[in-house]
């Protein structure tokens, strides 16, 4: 018998349950792993609310979190009991002491990294990891827009880009934000509580606009982002924390300017033998000190909802983590 949280019915918060959960056996491909920090994502808040489906109710929660192989299944090789792993992906249910899960799904932690460290990066740094590095392949000196840049995976991306030599302009939605994009490696932050962003853009780049511009926040930010990006450029549209997008008249990308646009998702590059290789990327950054871990906020698991709730809120900064 282990603890976890699970919900019954789509919801806010309140839905969130602490029970007492008994799982499964591994099963030949699968491991089952004793979570010692779980990530808190924004994702999340879309599967507990009905955005996105989940395949049966009562649910389990979460995509992240790093702890040690507790059971393995009879063909599993790459793993064994005892193990220090990390993962961001697989089923749901890493709200919880116990999960099992494909060991594919999982990767090595290095003994440099804590197990709350990578709960706090895997999933957002992973995310990071794409964006910069596959999505779009970013270049020293270019000058890009990324939405929200003081949240989980605004705060690895101020650290990576100040690494890569790239200008990163973040969006905050107050002073305080700004302060921390800043000290964490934007070259600019505009706050689109009460700043024109199209406009800034233009002055900050020269009149030139952005070859790339990465979007986590969604319906509120998606035209501001179309005028944001330069003639041929990439618009990432890669979250909804204020809504999806939604009824887009492909029309409005040519009358902007031959614009490209991707809504990627992690879960399609962080596979096979890419998932270790992109894991061991971030956690060289973070053992070379370019990456500093932010775990800004911390909750007994059991407190899951209330965690949920200060995200939603936006009164959260870098990363949150469950502890169980
Ligand atoms: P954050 O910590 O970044 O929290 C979301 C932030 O979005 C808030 O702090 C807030 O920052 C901003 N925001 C703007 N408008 C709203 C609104 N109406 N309601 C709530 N927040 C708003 O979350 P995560 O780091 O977990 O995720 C960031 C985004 O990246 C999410 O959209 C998530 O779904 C997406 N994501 C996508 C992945 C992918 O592969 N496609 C993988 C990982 C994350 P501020 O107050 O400064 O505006």
């Amino acid at each position: 018998m282990a603890k976890r949280i699970q919900f019954s019915k789509n919801g806010g918060p309140e839905v969130l349950e602490y029970v007492d959960h008994t799982p499964a056996e591994p099963g030949p491909q699968q491991v089952r792993v004793s979570n010692k920090a779980i990530g808190l994502n924004y994702i999340d808040t879309y599967f507990r609310g009905g955005l996105y489906p989940v395949p049966a109710l009562p649910s389990g929660l979460g995509t992240e979190a790093a702890g040690v192989v507790d059971a393995i299944g009879s063909e599993v090789t790459g793993f064994k009991v005892g193990d220090r792993v990390a993962y961001a992906g697989g089923p749901l249910g890493a709200y919880s002491e116990l999960h099992v899960l494909p060991a594919a799904s999982l990767v090595h932690l290095p003994g440099s990294v804590s197990f709350e460290q990578a709960a706090a990066v895997m999933l957002k740094g992973l995310t990071v990891q794409y964006l910069f590095r596959q999505t779009y392949e970013l270049q020293p000196d270019e000058i890009v827009l990324f939405h929200a840049a003081a949240g989980g995976v605004g705060s690895i991306a101020c650290q990576w880009a100040r690494a890569l030599g790239v200008r990163l302009i973040g969006t905050v939605s107050s002073a305080e934000k700004a302060a921390r994009a800043k000290q964490l490696g934007a070259w600019e932050t505009i706050d689109y509580s009460h700043e024109d962003v199209a406009k800034r853009v233009l002055e900050l780049t020269g009149g030139k606009k952005c070859p790339v511009v990465y979007d986590g926040v969604g319906k509120d930010t998606w035209e501001t982002s179309l005028d944001c990006v330069e003639p041929r450029g990439l618009l990432v549209s890669f979250g909804n924390a204020s809504g999806a997008v939604s009824g887009v008249n492909l029309g409005i990308l040519s009358q902007k300017g031959s614009l490209y646009v991707t809504r990627p998702t992690l879960a399609t590059y962080a596979v096979g033998p890419a998932l270790q290789a992109m894991a061991d990327e971030l956690f060289e950054l973070i053992a070379s000190g370019k990456l500093v871990v932010d775990i800004s906020q911390r909750y007994p698991l059991a407190e899951a909802a209330k965690a949920q709730t200060e995200l939603s809120a936006r009164r959260t900064m870098g990363s949150t983590i469950l502890l169980p």
